[in-house]
């Protein structure tokens, strides 16, 4: 037997398959009131990405950038379904979705198969490594919450070695250089944020290894961040420099092994790079149930980068029951929080839309099959008078399609200073210090979705300020 659903046989069922920006947005948004909703997802909690750099390095608590679900959804009209669980696969012919617990509990009853009526994909995508020996095993990623607190582990125990008594030159020297692959925005960010904990912390805690600590950027293209003005590219290139992270571009890591990494440099000499971790965050590929769920369509879905949607939201080839959102597809969009989330946003309206539309369809075949059973001419022109008043109102309703309003991109390199692209003000702005710290901190905190969360940041920056980061490594 499948699970027991909130079902309402009346009402269309929506399966949300995610719970990141895409599926937190379009569940803050639906009206639930004429819709089953299910929400599946192997994390039961939305991840606030933008500050995972900030997890990584102690400045905040894993747990105040976490949002449970079920928090968004126990304030909806009707009750929402949030099952813990991995989406296998996707049958857009029969419109279901089968899922497994793959937690370390499981009960007796662990996988299951669920009909839809409609599917809001927004499964997001997974880091590409491009297949690049020792990447998997050896390197640390920025993706999730674990990574995050991967990082911190090994940063801390790079430390902690280093301070080992006796241990040689070199050997402090490897342990103490951090290397960082991918010059976008993840990249950057961390950098900024290593650099800040070395400036502010390590001095205090650890006195000996400071100045001894480097960071170095590998990035493959000419320069780190190419989606920012040339102008906001110098300034972070500059910034760097002062804050002493070494930038090589045109850089290509070819591997990374457990204590060093491997680089082919610009003059296409290859350089083994010793160093005690590697974070890697060289960009997106899609995840394996999304290529699977493609290849279901092969003429209509062929951009490797992803699933091609139309204005819509509709994922091609499928008859408008696929809506597919976020990092999952491949639009002319870029695969940003801020895009996913007003495509979530989105989304909801039209289902809300698609409901008035669908009501209304079945008032005029109720009126229609009513008239046809009407003997008496009067009576029967009346109702379809009626009808006529609601066809009317059928041709004039229409769903608008999505568009995207940017909002600016913003970004911080560390050193209280960032940088940001704002498309109002006509232009860029870069700038440092106390302000910009705070505008960086108050945008931030007003993008994060609760109260709860809200607080629960500010607290840590203060806590952080007063009391420095948090050097305790777990086991
Ligand atoms: P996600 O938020 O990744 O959510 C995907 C969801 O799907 C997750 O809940 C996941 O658990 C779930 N899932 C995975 N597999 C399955 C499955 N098989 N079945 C069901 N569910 C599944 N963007 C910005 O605009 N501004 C920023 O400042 C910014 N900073 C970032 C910092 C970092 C460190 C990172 C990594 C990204 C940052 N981004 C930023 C990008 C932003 O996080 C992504 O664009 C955004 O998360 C995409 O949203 P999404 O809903 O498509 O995917
Ligand atoms: P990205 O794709 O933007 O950048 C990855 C970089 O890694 C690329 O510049 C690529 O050239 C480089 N690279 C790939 N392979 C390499 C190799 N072998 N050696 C050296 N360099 C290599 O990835 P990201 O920074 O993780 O960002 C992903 C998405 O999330 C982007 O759309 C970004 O805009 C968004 N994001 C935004 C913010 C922000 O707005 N503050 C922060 C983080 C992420």
């Amino acid at each position: 037997p499948g699970p027991q659903l909130p079902h309402d046989p009346t009402k269309k069922t929506i399966v949300v398959l995610g719970s990141g920006w895409g599926a937190t947005s379009f569940l803050n948004t639906l009206d639930t009131t004429d819709y089953n909703v299910v929400v599946i997802s192997p994390r039961n909690f939305f991840l606030f990405t933008p500050l995972l750099p900030s997890v990584a390095v102690g400045t905040l608590s894993p747990r105040s950038i976490l949002q449970p679900t079920r928090y968004v959804t126990r304030h909806k009209a009707r009750s929402v379904e949030v099952i813990e669980a991995e989406a296998q696969s996707v049958d857009p012919i029969n419109k279901t979705v089968s899922f497994i617990d793959n937690s370390d509990i499981q009960g007796a009853v662990s996988s299951t198969t669920i009909p839809y009526d409609y599917l809001v994909y927004a499964v997001g995508a997974e880091v590409q490594t491009f297949g690049i020996k020792g990447v998997q095993e050896n390197a640390c990623f920025m993706k999730e919450l674990h990574d995050a607190e991967k990082m911190q582990r090994r940063f801390l125990d790079c430390l902690e070695s280093a301070a080992f008594p006796g241990q040689s030159e070199a050997e402090i020297e490897r342990l103490l250089h951090m290397v960082v692959v991918g010059g976008g925005p993840t990249g950057v960010e961390l950098s900024g944020e290593l650099h800040d904990f070395l400036e502010e912390d390590l001095k205090m805690w650890y006195p000996e290894l400071a100045g001894k600590i480097k960071i170095t950027l590998v990035e493959a293209l000419p320069s780190v961040l190419p989606m920012f003005s040339k102008r906001l590219i110098d300034y972070t290139m500059s910034t760097f420099k002062e804050s002493k992270i070494d930038i090589l571009t045109q850089t290509m890591v070819k591997e990374v092994g457990e204590k060093t990494v491997t680089l082919a440099m610009p003059d296409k000499s290859i350089v083994e790079m010793p160093c005690g971790m590697v974070v890697w965050a060289a960009g997106n590929k899609g995840r394996k149930i999304t290529q699977d769920l493609m290849a279901q369509l092969p003429t209509a879905q062929t951009n490797k980068r992803g699933i091609t949607i139309d204005e819509y939201l509709q994922m091609n080839g499928t008859d408008g029951t696929i809506f597919a959102i976020g990092d999952c597809t491949s639009s002319s969009h870029a695969p940003t929080a801020q895009v996913a989330q007003q495509q979530g946003s989105y989304l909801a309206r039209a289902f809300a839309q698609r409901v008035k539309g669908d009501n209304l369809k079945a008032q005029l075949a109720e009126l229609e099959a009513s008239a046809a059973t009407i003997l008496h001419e009067d009576e029967r022109k009346k109702v379809l008078d009626e009808a006529e008043g609601v066809k009317r109102q059928l041709s004039k309703f229409k769903i608008r399609p999505f568009s995207y309003s940017h909002q600016g991109t913003l970004a911080y390199i560390g050193s209280d200073k960032a940088i940001a692209d704002l498309p109002f003000l006509n232009g860029s702005f870069a700038s440092g210090g106390f302000l910009t710290y705070y505008f960086w901190r108050s945008a931030y905190i007003s993008t994060l979705f609760s109260l709860r969360n809200r607080s629960l940041v500010v607290t840590d920056w203060i806590r952080t300020k007063v009391f420095g980061r948090d050097v305790s490594r777990e086991w």
